[in-house]
């Protein structure tokens, strides 16, 4: 068991060069992982080894560097099959990230699949990315998009899911944990209540994949969808999981190089999976040094991480609630290290360049969650969202300038 001390965070930190530089001024106190965190050193060399040595396009070349790039690639879909304890490395598709993931399932799955009366059900929490794909497929196949509402606290109720699943519902498309408010889902429950009536699942791992062990085995989904950017890798790279029965009777989702077995005018074959979704040249360098990431999460521990994230959040919530005019929005019981909140009579924008001239770096804005917001009846949040290198010591900073800002503006 790795045991949490600052002298561990510490030596954490170093790894990342990036954390090592002032802004406006002042130490970088980075409180924007949910949105992309930061990359260590060991994931900086792996790209920069790529393109100083085995750069090469990857599977149909014969020389060496192609060889090297390639074993390089398949050997990240290896890490990622044992990083989420998927049955067979086939079931590793590389993509550019979430959203391309649950593209490619509306329109490889749902496209073929739906039908006029079918439902696909989302939560009230979803990002965007898990919204609009749906609602493109949707208008393609004359299925009703449904949603699961979501309470004051930003919590979604099991009763109220399991009422909106009938024999309709083909498909649930769900947030593990939710990007805006950092409320983590009941999603292996859901998982089984939605097979109970024989709808597919998709699970939405994006923020998800930086914080908890995924098990897709134990999870029993249809899908899961994940971004290398918010798991200490590149940017660029995304992973979408499918159980091999449901990947294979699903239409290509793009036409290309690679996906194919044979070409004529007359017709083509497909390729197996993974590569009948991988289409063109992938993002080798970035898929390459997405090994690094997972090998450095691995090395960490999650016993490490949640505790630490934990440890931030719970200081976060002591010392934040406290100040003036402090609203925090969303207040699940299960929840992640994402604190996202308003301050009386100041707008969140300013909260968040003020912030900014402090070297403190939070998002602001409705966070791609715009039905959320809308909910929540405001227009944005300021999230701060911590990752294993940030300290207890940058949280309380982080107190003292958001009580120096709202002080002034009281004046
Ligand atoms: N889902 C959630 C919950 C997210 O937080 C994000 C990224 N903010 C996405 C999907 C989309 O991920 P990407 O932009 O990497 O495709």
């Amino acid at each position: 068991m790795s045991v949490i001390t600052d002298i561990s965070v510490n030596e954490i930190r170093k790894q990342f060069p990036i954390l090592n530089q002032d802004v406006n001024g002042k130490p970088l106190v980075y409180f924007d992982n949910a949105a992309t965190s930061q990359t260590p050193q060991v994931v900086i060399d792996a790209l920069v080894n790529y393109y100083q040595k085995d750069n090469a396009n990857i599977h149909r070349g014969i020389h060496t560097l192609a060889e090297r790039a390639t074993t390089g690639f398949e050997a990240t879909r290896k890490a990622v099959q044992q990083f989420i304890n998927s049955n067979e490395v086939e079931e590793i598709i590389f993509t550019k990230g979430t959203t391309e993931g649950i593209n490619l399932v509306a329109q490889a799955y749902g496209r073929k699949f739906l039908q006029e009366g079918d439902e696909v059900l989302i939560t009230g929490m979803e990002h965007h990315s898990n919204i609009v794909p749906w609602q493109i497929v949707c208008q393609q196949t004359g299925a009703k998009l449904k949603v699961i509402p979501v309470d004051n606290n930003g919590e979604i109720s099991i009763e109220e899911y399991e009422s909106l699943l009938s024999e309709r519902t083909k498909i649930v498309s769900a947030v593990y944990i939710s990007n805006s408010l950092g409320t983590i889902n009941p999603v292996p429950q859901m998982i089984e209540l939605a097979h109970a009536i024989g709808a597919k699942v998709l699970v939405d791992g994006a923020q998800a994949a930086p914080h908890h062990k995924l098990d897709v085995q134990k999870l029993n989904c249809d899908w899961l969808a994940f971004s290398g950017h918010k798991m200490y890798g590149p940017t660029g790279v995304g992973i979408l999981y499918g159980k091999r029965q449901v990947l294979e009777k699903m239409d290509p989702y793009q036409g290309g190089g690679e996906m194919i077995k044979e070409v004529s005018f007359a017709g083509t074959s497909y390729n197996d999976i993974p590569y009948k979704f991988e289409a063109g040249t992938p993002n080798i360098a970035d898929v390459v040094a997405l090994k690094a990431a997972i090998e450095f999460m691995n090395e960490v521990g999650f016993e490490f991480l949640h505790h630490q994230e934990q440890a931030l959040l719970n200081k976060g919530r002591d010392i934040l609630f406290d100040i003036d005019g402090f609203q925090p929005i969303g207040n699940a019981k299960e929840k992640a290290s994402v604190i996202s909140f308003l301050i009386d009579g100041v707008h969140s924008f300013d909260l968040g360049m003020l912030l900014d001239a402090k070297g403190i770096a939070v998002r602001t804005g409705h966070h791609c969650t715009q039905p959320l917001m809308d909910h929540f009846k405001i227009d944005g949040t300021v999230r701060a969202s911590f990752a294993v290198y940030n300290t207890v010591e940058e949280v309380e900073q982080f107190a003292e300038a958001l009580t120096d800002i709202v002080k002034k503006f009281r004046k």
